[in-house]
């Protein structure tokens, strides 16, 4: 199937099963915004109890807080937002549809990518299996053209982003003669650039209502409270704090799903420490954030490391971590060393110190930061672009059916287990009832009594739920169920006073975590 019609059935399963609706549609939604549903939220509050435990729960030395939306405006001219928190635009004149201009160069330069991805496919069929693809990608003259192609473009972009210079942008679109998708013309505005920040007013008119911003990201809240936390929790170097919270961006182009939303979450935490030490912590936050994403069992060849070409003038190391999406690797997490600029531009321009006093060496120091900060929206992303299967499975009469397979992690699945009674009389529904009020203080369960069992499997695999009981006549004899795996879709007949252990082995974020500590 065609990559933009997988993207496109991922989407209309998510609205399907009650994961992922857009925001306002009975008014014909709002343009990147989305509302998550009954089965979304349960995932997200997994991801984010998932995110939650590893940093704070896990670390003696991490905290967590809960900072306000809006913050003071002299916060945003501290943190730069208010001057430099722009991407460069530009229009098209006859389609009137409106791009990033560097996106646009980025998606030219994959193209000359591209060319050389099927130059190495060639190359393999031609020789086999004495194919050397590392001689092949040093040697090749079609390969060696378009290398030296990305090169000079990359080469100009970089430059002409730091200094920012959007007329060197514009050249760069003109000179690789760049079309519009939609109109196919060539016919551009300048390029102009484009602050990102939602404003509001804060106080009545009558007041003398001020200008404030909502937050674009949840950092700085950390930081103006980074004094109240180190001295109220008694914190010593080397420490962090922790936050999840909405941030808003008015985002040029806002498609790819819950990709690049206007309104969106992030899981952010920063972690004080000494200078001089910050690259070894670097290392070390690089390391375990890619072990809590691998934990989580999606292939390991979807994540991957990609350094930042062009470094903000105050940040001293910049990696993102990379998923590939349906539309190809793009950043999921971003790990930062950002040396001791935010905490130096909220001293100045609040006049108060934010320092750290050194009991051993008796020395006070503005600290060094290391972020790592990850979108919400896009680890659900990454759940439901890898984990949603179409699968052929044969029927009891030998013939082939396909299912539909959601093979969410188990420990963050919205539902962990169906109470199916295998019919609606002689006692089994009772029975199933009696067994969730066992069970739901320890997992969410869902009991369903409508249609055939195997109907009623097929909606469960469809949701993602990991385990399936089923209540028979047997069960009011012995006291036993079956309970059918999602994913190998075996049966076996267990005893109900078991259940609450078996499925505490399966579903619990202790297992997730063990694998990471
Ligand atoms: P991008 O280059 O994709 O715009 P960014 O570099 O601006 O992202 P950061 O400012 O580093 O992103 O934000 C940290 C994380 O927040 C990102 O790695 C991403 O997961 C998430 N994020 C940023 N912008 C959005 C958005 N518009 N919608 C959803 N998630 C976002």
């Amino acid at each position: 199937m065609a990559q933009d019609d997988q993207f496109k059935k991922l989407i209309a399963h998510a609205k399907e099963y009650g994961y992922i609706f857009q925001s306002s549609e009975i008014y014909d939604g709002l343009s990147a915004v989305y509302d998550y549903g009954q089965m979304g939220v349960e995932l997200k509050n997994n991801i984010k109890k998932y995110w939650w435990d590893a940093m704070v729960k896990m670390h003696e030395n991490i905290v967590g807080i809960d900072a306000a939306i809006f913050m003071h405006p002299e916060t945003w001219n501290a943190s730069g937002h208010t001057s430099a928190f722009n991407d460069p635009l530009i229009d098209n004149k006859d389609s009137k549809k409106r791009y990033r201009a560097d996106d646009l160069i980025e998606e030219h330069i994959q193209k000359y990518q591209n060319k050389i991805d099927k130059e190495v496919t060639k190359g393999r069929k031609k020789f086999g299996d004495d194919f050397d693809e590392k001689q092949f990608l040093e040697t090749n003259p079609n390969v060696l053209r378009n290398k030296a192609k990305i090169d000079e473009i990359q080469g100009r972009l970089v430059k002409a982003l730091e200094a920012d210079d959007l007329n060197e942008i514009k050249q760069i679109i003109l000179d690789c003669e760049i079309a519009c998708p939609i109109s196919g013309s060539k016919n551009w505005t300048d390029v102009r650039q484009f602050n990102l920040m939602f404003e509001t007013q804060l106080g009545s008119v009558a007041d003398g209502a001020s200008k404030i911003y909502l937050r674009p990201e949840t950092a700085q809240g950390i930081f103006v409270n980074y004094l109240n936390v180190q001295k109220t929790g008694r914190m010593k170097l080397p420490f962090g704090i922790a936050q999840i919270g909405k941030a808003f961006r008015n985002e040029i182009v806002a498609r790819q799903f819950i990709f690049r939303m206007r309104e969106f979450e992030q899981m952010e935490m920063q972690f004080f420490v000494k200078p001089g030490t910050e690259k070894e912590w670097f290392n070390h936050w690089k390391e375990v954030r890619m072990k809590w994403h691998k934990a989580l069992g999606l292939p390991d060849e979807k994540y991957r490391f990609h350094e930042h070409d062009k470094l903000a003038h105050y940040a001293n190391a910049a990696f993102d971590i990379e998923f590939e999406f349906p539309f190809g690797f793009k950043e999921l997490e971003g790990i930062h060393s950002r040396t001791n600029f935010d905490l130096s531009q909220h001293q100045e321009f609040s006049g108060k110190k934010l320092q750290y006093f050194d009991p051993e060496t008796k020395e006070s120091f503005v600290p060094y930061v290391v972020e790592t900060s990850i979108g919400l929206d896009r680890t659900f992303l990454t759940i439901l672009s890898a984990c949603l299967q179409d699968e052929e499975v044969k029927k009891e009469n030998g013939e082939s059916d396909t299912r539909v397979v959601f093979r969410i992690p188990p420990a963050l699945a919205p539902i962990k287990l169906a109470v199916l009674p295998l019919v609606k009389k002689d006692g089994l529904p009772e029975k199933a009832r009696e067994i969730i009020d066992e069970l739901k203080f320890d997992f969410t369960c869902q009991y369903d009594e409508k249609d055939s069992i195997g109907r009623r499997y097929r909606r469960q695999d469809a949701i993602g739920t990991p385990y399936c009981i089923t209540i028979d006549h047997q069960t009011l004899e012995d006291n036993t169920v079956t309970i059918r795996d999602r994913d190998t879709m075996e049966q076996e007949r267990v005893q109900i006073s078991e259940l609450a252990k078996i499925l505490d082995d399966k579903v619990s974020m202790k297992k997730l975590l063990k694998k990471i500590f």
